[in-house]
């Protein structure tokens, strides 16, 4: 299929008419045995592994993730953390606490607050770190975020941007001062559902935001992290589109190391109702069916998720987790804080988090990549 891709729409289009449900249907048990033992599973086997009946199988599933992840990664498993300097948006997302449409307590770091921030982060030894700022291009200029990682690239040696979709000049300006890597979710594959979950503002464009990781690999980004938010849509369709869309990224960018996160919809201000909810079993089998069909692809899992749970998930093809993290403006420091973007469930500290990573036997990796300007 890849040969005769030109664009991910391209994928997009194909299944526009697809029946996802009539599919699902007929997979029996044998079709997901024969998936599992496929060297170089197709699509098709993606969809059996992530077909109910797949549910039967997820302990076999889980020995085929776990052995392509030893293969690939070894027994390690990258810490990062995340930072917040900006919560001023202009955009509304019904599902997001950093709505402009809510009346939250919003704060902008200035250089010096940004400084103590990261001071007081980098106690922790982490040395790859998130920045992140809501969608207020004016607010959070570029010139701001150049200023931000002038400061940050002090203190940790792999920065990525979690920020508002940019062009490819912008980028290449940003990876210039010291970004290695892009973190842009699209929240939902359902061209329908993201018009009526994105009610207005410059993240309104699917399209723009569709291509933002491609313009990031082309500016010389060398991290590539995508993914929805499940419960804004139908999860099994967004699952297999955001699988679909990191194929394709790894496929078209052979020297960027390409990521999926798996967000489930948080509580946050504005008390948004999903109508779609993906329980920790179906969590558990997308994420076995993103490894399998993609062995060499990074999965990251923040601390949305409760400790109990993310300390399962360890050595089942998780390749990155965030610890320690803060979700509002100013939120390291302590003092004056802002509104958090959502609740997280996992408060344990790095230390605590490092403890529980090498009890199950694994490495914790604090830093595996060093700016190189
Ligand atoms: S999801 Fe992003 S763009 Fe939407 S309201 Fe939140 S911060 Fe703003």
């Amino acid at each position: 299929m890849s040969n005769r891709v030109r664009d991910f729409l391209d994928i997009l289009d194909k299944f526009e008419s697809f029946d996802f449900d009539a599919y699902f249907e007929q997979v029996d048990d044998e079709d997901v045995r024969k998936s599992l033992k496929k060297a170089y599973p197709t699509w098709m086997d993606f969809l059996n592994l992530l077909s109910p009946k797949a549910q039967n199988h997820l302990e076999e599933m889980a020995l085929v993730a776990r052995e392509n992840y030893i293969r690939h990664f070894g027994r390690v498993l990258q810490l990062y953390i995340p930072l917040y300097i900006s919560n001023y948006c202009s955009s509304d997302c019904a599902y997001c606490g950093f709505s402009k449409k809510n009346r939250i307590k919003r704060k902008h770091l200035t250089k010096e607050e940004i400084e103590k921030e990261a001071k007081e982060i980098a106690k922790t030894g982490i040395k790859h770190l998130l920045l992140l700022t809501g969608e207020a291009k004016k607010i959070a200029d570029l010139n701001y975020l150049m200023i931000a990682v002038d400061i940050l690239k002090k203190h940790f040696s792999s920065i990525s941007l979690e920020v508002y979709p940019m062009d490819e000049s912008d980028y290449k300006k940003l990876k210039n001062c010291g970004v290695d890597g892009l973190t842009v979710y699209q929240e939902t594959y359902d061209q329908e559902v993201y018009k009526q979950v994105h009610l207005s503002g410059e993240k309104r464009d699917f399209l723009y935001r569709l291509k933002t990781p491609e313009r990031g690999a082309r500016a010389g980004f060398r991290a590539l992290n995508i993914g929805v938010l499940f419960g804004l849509s139908d999860i099994k369709k967004d699952a297999f589109f955001s699988g679909m869309h990191a194929k394709y990224l790894m496929d078209k960018f052979l020297e960027c190391e390409v990521s999926l996160s798996l967000p489930r919809i948080n509580q946050a201000e504005g008390d948004f109702k999903p109508n779609f909810y993906l329980n920790d079993k179906e969590f558990v089998q997308i994420m076995l069916a993103y490894r399998i069909f993609m062995p060499q692809i990074g999965i990251n899992i923040s601390t949305r998720e409760r400790a109990s749970f993310r300390d399962n998930l360890i050595g089942l093809g998780v390749t990155k987790m965030s610890a320690g993290s803060k979700t509002d403006v100013g939120g390291y420091e302590g003092k004056d804080k802002s509104t958090p973007q959502f609740e997280i469930s996992d408060h344990r500290s790095v230390k605590e988090i490092v403890k529980v990573i090498k009890q199950k036997g694994y490495q914790p990796v604090f830093k595996d990549w060093e700016i190189g300007i």
